[in-house]
């Protein structure tokens, strides 16, 4: 069953040099309990598009022109600030990328954690502070009575980390949206934090949308896929079919740019080029610039989905019966 769909989401940002569309037209659904990663390069709406969900985008500049967000059936983009006020930590959480300009470094982590719950929920102070000490022992901080007292600076980089999540999570949320969790952290502490949200998932049930655009950490944890490319959704499907069975030429792309210990390359495929201004998108298919198979087509008319299989859609001519035709007549030709 889907808690969230997201339905033609279009939002731009107004600036001195004209019109962004940083989204332009994506369409999600998000089931309970499933994680959903949002993967693609920077600046080509993830963050964007996260954002849009929560209502955070900055208006103006920004905007959501058009579309629906779809919070079980309730549509938020339609709601006033004060219902997302409600909505925002209690239904839907969200972490952000660098976990200490998350915390208030003047107040106590105790006080912080039990902010948001007070806010939300009728809860007497000492709940509250049972409850922060249950989320802290949740997220695996070490002697949480202690900590409870204590501020930000006192915490290394993955405890705080850590604490922002439980800060997500003690409302108990349906839906939790991590932007990049793990990109202010090293290597071995992301490790944690990954196997982490899979524990918080499996004990909370909670569903994750996951923003990133590191493709270890998705193969890690996802169960879908969604590639976003120039503030649109060119492929999606499950772990299985973006990481075995890709067919849109980015995502090709993408997974050759990584590198892959199971495989013995000795050089990564870069994808040559550079993503096209938003301030005038290209009028076809946006990775045309940059598609080693582009098409006349490709050029003049977006692609539009098609389905390879239950849940995995793509958005590229060469998939679609028509472009496959053309494909043919070029060859035959030749
Ligand atoms: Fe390449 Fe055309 Fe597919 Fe776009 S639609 S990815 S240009 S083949």
């Amino acid at each position: 069953m889907n808690i969230l769909e997201v339905n033609h989401l279009h939002v731009s940002f107004s600036t001195y040099g004209g019109t962004v569309e940083a989204v332009r037209g994506i369409n999600l659904q998000l089931e309970k309990g499933e994680t959903l990663a949002i993967v693609g390069e920077s600046g080509c709406g993830k963050s964007v598009t996260a954002n849009a969900i929560m209502r955070l985008i900055p208006q103006p500049p920004g905007r959501i022109t058009d579309g629906s967000i779809l919070f079980k059936g309730q549509n938020l983009v339609d709601q006033s600030e004060r219902t997302m006020r409600h909505i925002r930590g209690r239904d839907i959480s969200m972490i952000f990328q660098d976990p200490m300009t998350a915390l208030n470094p003047t107040l106590t982590i105790g006080t912080q954690l039990m902010e948001g719950l007070k806010q939300h929920k009728a809860v007497s102070k000492e709940e509250a502070r049972q409850k922060a000490l249950d989320m802290l022992r949740l997220v695996g901080i070490p002697n949480p009575k202690e900590r409870l007292t204590q501020y930000p600076h006192q915490f290394s980089g993955g405890m705080r980390q850590r604490v922002v999540i439980a800060m997500a999570l003690i409302c108990e949320p349906e839906i939790l949206i991590a932007d990049e969790p793990t990109t202010a952290l090293d290597v071995t502490i992301q490790a944690q934090i990954i196997e982490l949200f899979e524990r918080i998932q499996r004990e909370t049930g909670v569903a994750i949308i996951l923003i990133t655009h590191d493709l270890g950490v998705v193969a890690k944890v996802a169960d879908r896929i969604a590639v976003m490319y120039a503030g649109q959704i060119i492929e999606k499907g499950t772990k299985r079919d973006i990481f075995y069975h890709a067919e849109h030429p980015y995502t090709l792309g993408l997974l050759k740019s990584v590198p892959r210990l199971d495989i013995k390359e000795a050089r990564l495929t870069p994808i040559d080029g550079t993503p096209p201004d938003l301030f005038s998108p290209p009028k076809g298919c946006s990775f045309a610039p940059r598609c080693p198979y582009a098409m006349e087509v490709c050029h003049e008319v977006p692609p539009i989905q098609t389905e390879l299989e239950q849940n995995h859609h793509v958005y590229c001519w060469l998939q679609d019966k028509r472009g496959k035709a053309l494909m043919a007549q070029t060859a035959t030709k030749k």
